[in-house]
């Protein structure tokens, strides 16, 4: 299922091939978040043009609406939107822990109330993977229990106990035609727990591993020690997923640590209120700097917003509140994010990683609040 091609031998950085029921993901590899089975204002064809490989698609979410019944009338999630390509779920798990608004957690799940309209909903880890299971995703997430960074010790090991428990319940549920399941390491900011978490999932023998709770409001150093604290202890002939991460930086930061797979609402998230991403970092493209600037939102980028439309116009459309302003930028951030990734694997292959990573690094420049982080973490 996974193969690893080839590893970078000043980095932890890996090229590898994940074969999938509808097809081959090569790795390192970014995948647009579609929540509600659409990656948020853009359409199919679209998604394939600029080169993505697989999407995401979320349980929770899908349960509450559509609903199951609709989605399984329609044949699985790939004939309900019309995607052919692979399809990654989520298991619900992070939204029922973040979204929900009253919840109780029982031995086999969580009781909960929908964020919708308060109507009341029980998601396990036999639930969750039914529903993965009629979505026909290719892969399926085990169920877990993803805290906020900042939980007490004793929380923190509660939910490593649970997700323990419920990545067991998950891998004996019935799956999908051909479909993956991967198993979600828990452990906040904890090495011991990050380290037994992961040893009892890989005995437990994944198709692939993420680690979770990261990209859960915690300073980027926390970040990046979670992953350092946890990659160890997955085997090298599994994929490894890194959960809602990143900037396009921490997304090579995490590549040279030893990551394969990354998903994040970012590229298409900062498009709707005008922010758009490049190889140097990102900018406020409503800002009266571009009132009359008629380059392309970043020069040599080959996506369809780049080639047909200026960063004067673009801003029009933002402060009109044009619904193809925020369209053609989440086409170019989108684009971006995967263009990247091509670079990143070319990079590998050409045995020129290394080099890639630290010119990335340096030319790109980081928010104000990731930069405040790292300040405080060089003082603590
Ligand atoms: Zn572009």
């Amino acid at each position: 299922m996974f193969e690893l091609l080839k590893r970078d031998t000043q980095t932890k950085a890996r090229l590898g091939r994940l074969t999938t029921a509808h097809g081959v993901v090569d790795t390192p590899v970014f995948m647009p978040v579609g929540t509600q089975a659409s990656v948020k204002a853009l359409d199919p064809r679209e998604l394939r043009e600029m080169g993505t490989q697989i999407i995401l698609g979320n349980t929770y979410h899908l349960n509450i609406r559509p609903g199951l019944d609709i989605i399984r009338a329609a044949g699985g999630l790939h004939r309900f939107m019309n995607w052919e390509l692979p399809i990654l779920t989520d298991s619900g798990g992070f939204q029922v822990f973040s979204l929900a608004k009253i919840r109780t957690i029982k031995p086999h799940g969580v009781e909960f109330r929908s964020h919708l309209d308060g109507s009341p909903l029980f998601l396990g880890p036999k639930e969750s993977m039914e529903i993965q299971r009629v979505l026909g995703s290719d892969i399926a997430m085990v169920f877990d229990e993803c805290p906020p960074h900042d939980a007490p010790p004793k929380e923190q090991r509660q939910a490593v106990e649970r997700t323990i428990r419920w990545a067991r319940e998950c891998r004996e549920q019935p799956r999908a035609p051909g479909q993956l399941v991967f198993g979600i390491v828990q452990g906040g900011s904890n090495p011991a727990l990050r380290e037994e978490c992961a040893k009892e999932l890989v005995a437990m023998e994944f198709d692939g591993y993420a680690i979770g709770g990261v990209s859960v409001g915690e300073p980027e150093p926390d970040m990046l020690k979670a992953i350092e604290f946890t990659e160890p202890f997955l085997p090298a002939a599994k994929a490894r997923y890194a959960m809602g991460l990143g900037t396009p930086a921490q997304m090579i930061e995490l590549i040279a640590r030893g990551v394969d797979m990354f998903d994040c609402v970012l590229p298409t998230r900062i498009a709707r209120t005008g922010t758009a991403v490049t190889h140097a970092g990102a900018f406020a493209l409503k800002g009266s700097a571009h009132k009359t600037d008629f380059g392309p939102i970043e020069e040599g980028c080959e996506c369809y917003a780049c080639r047909t439309f200026t960063r004067a116009y673009l801003r029009h459309l933002l402060r009109a509140n044009e619904i193809l302003g925020l369209r053609m930028v989440s086409v170019h951030n989108s684009h971006l994010y995967l263009k990247v990734m091509t670079e990143v694997r070319a990079a590998i292959a050409a045995g020129t990683f290394a080099e890639f990573y630290r010119e990335f690094i340096a030319n790109y420049t980081p928010s104000q609040k990731i930069l405040a982080h790292r300040r405080r973490e060089v003082e603590r």
